[in-house]
């Protein structure tokens, strides 16, 4: 087992490495250049959604249920592992269809969740808002309903894993990596300013900006940011718990009062200013469905940069020909939920050369390229 983990960038990837990592007893240290989920994992909407029956084939099936399952298992722990609320809850969630070819979708979506078990899935548009008290999709043609779904505030549970980790040993740095020290084919250190921190094994979790790792591993590492902006607003009357999705879009209820609209799909490198243009866009699919929100006091924008791979799934496990080189990156639009698996396979990895958790052969990080062995 090493003695010595360096764990690069403190987000939701990082940070659940770090978790995973302590509870089998090694104290890792996180070099984080900014703040503790500063990137995308602080400001991402938090929704844990479990795949539906009829994803079984994608590769990404496993992770989510796996996802689903074991955020279930910590909020059971982590707030007090951490001393902190980060509001795991359970929430009714629907997905509405508008045009013909969506209601066709979602009214498969609907079949093999009834074949799965669940009581009831189609709502009529009449339903939605009996349901929900303030969906009035009056244009939509129904909705199929996802239960169970859940959310979680974002960035308090990305604090949460790190300060449980802290609580058993782990140790935070201020400092951005700017390289890796490999002597022999094994990694013996970080670069961080002019300082080397020493590490017999070290993780590259920085999100979209793993890209840099490229040079210091000798790997592609096809990763790029896309940005994602977020509304949120206060309904002028209470609302019911409540969430709903259009396409890419959706609105969820957080707080008892704070509504996030989202959001946007952006290639604009690595810009995280919002817009106005993505505020209106958010503001009318809001209000389209909802016509309660027309009245909604403005609260804030948000941007944010999601680590988006060239095939849309995670990049996760070690790297060939570097021994004690690991790689946590790419997970995406849902690195909140997969977060649990990605960090406990990757600390399996570490420990024990082998992960019982997840099936790690699609997120191999050498499917892009082989490693170019003179680094
Ligand atoms: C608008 C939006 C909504 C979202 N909603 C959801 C959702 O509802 N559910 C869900 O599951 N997911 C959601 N996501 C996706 C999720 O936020 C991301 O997949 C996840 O946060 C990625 O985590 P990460 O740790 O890989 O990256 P990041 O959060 O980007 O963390 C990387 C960290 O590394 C640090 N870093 C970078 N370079 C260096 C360096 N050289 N040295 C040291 N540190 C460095 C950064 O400062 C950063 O803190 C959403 C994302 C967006 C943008």
């Amino acid at each position: 087992m090493p003695d010595r983990v360096v764990i690069c960038g403190a987000g939701v990837i990082g940070s659940a490495v770090a978790y995973y990592l302590a509870k089998r007893g090694v104290a890792a240290t996180i070099i984080e250049s900014d703040a503790v989920a500063a990137g995308a994992s602080g400001a991402a909407a938090g929704i844990l959604t479990p795949p539906l029956p009829n994803e079984s084939n994608s590769p990404l099936f496993e992770l989510q249920r796996r996802g689903y399952d074991m955020h279930l298992d910590l909020a059971e722990v982590l707030p007090d592992e951490s001393g902190i609320d980060y509001r795991y809850q359970s929430t009714p969630r629907a997905m509405v269809a508008v045009t013909e070819e969506e209601e066709v979708h979602a009214r498969r979506v609907a079949e093999a969740l009834t074949a799965a078990g669940f009581q009831r899935s189609w709502l009529t548009p009449q339903e939605l808002l009996d349901m929900s008290g303030w969906v009035s999709a009056s244009n939509a043609r129904g909705a199929v309903l996802l239960e169970p779904s859940g959310h979680v505030d974002a960035y308090r549970y990305s604090l949460a894993l790190l300060t449980a980790a802290e609580r058993m040993g782990a140790n935070l740095r201020s400092g951005e990596v700017r390289g890796l020290e490999v002597e022999d084919g094994r990694v013996v250190g970080v670069n961080v300013g002019n300082q080397i921190v020493e590490a017999d094994a070290v993780v590259v979790a920085m999100g979209p900006w793993s890209v840099d790792a490229s040079n210091w591993l000798g790997l592609p590492i096809p990763v790029e940011p896309l940005k994602g902006q977020i509304v949120k607003v206060r309904p002028a009357e209470p609302i019911k718990q409540f969430s709903f999705g259009h396409r890419g879009n959706y609105a969820i209820l957080k707080e008892p009062d704070v509504l996030f609209l989202g959001t946007t799909e952006e290639r604009v490198g690595f810009d995280r200013s919002t817009t106005t243009k993505a505020r209106d866009k958010i503001l009318e699919f809001g209000i389209a469905f909802a016509s309660v929100l027309k009245d909604a006091e403005f609260i804030e924008q948000t941007a944010c940069l999601r680590p988006l791979s060239a095939d849309n799934l995670p990049i996760i496990g070690s790297i060939p020909g570097i021994e004690g080189a690991y790689l946590g990156t790419g997970h995406g639009r849902q690195g909140i939920l997969q977060s649990p698996p990605s960090g406990k396979a990757l600390a399996e990895l570490i420990v024990d050369g082998s992960t019982e958790t997840l099936e790690l052969a699609a997120f191999d990080p050498e499917r892009f390229g082989k490693r170019v062995s003179s680094v």
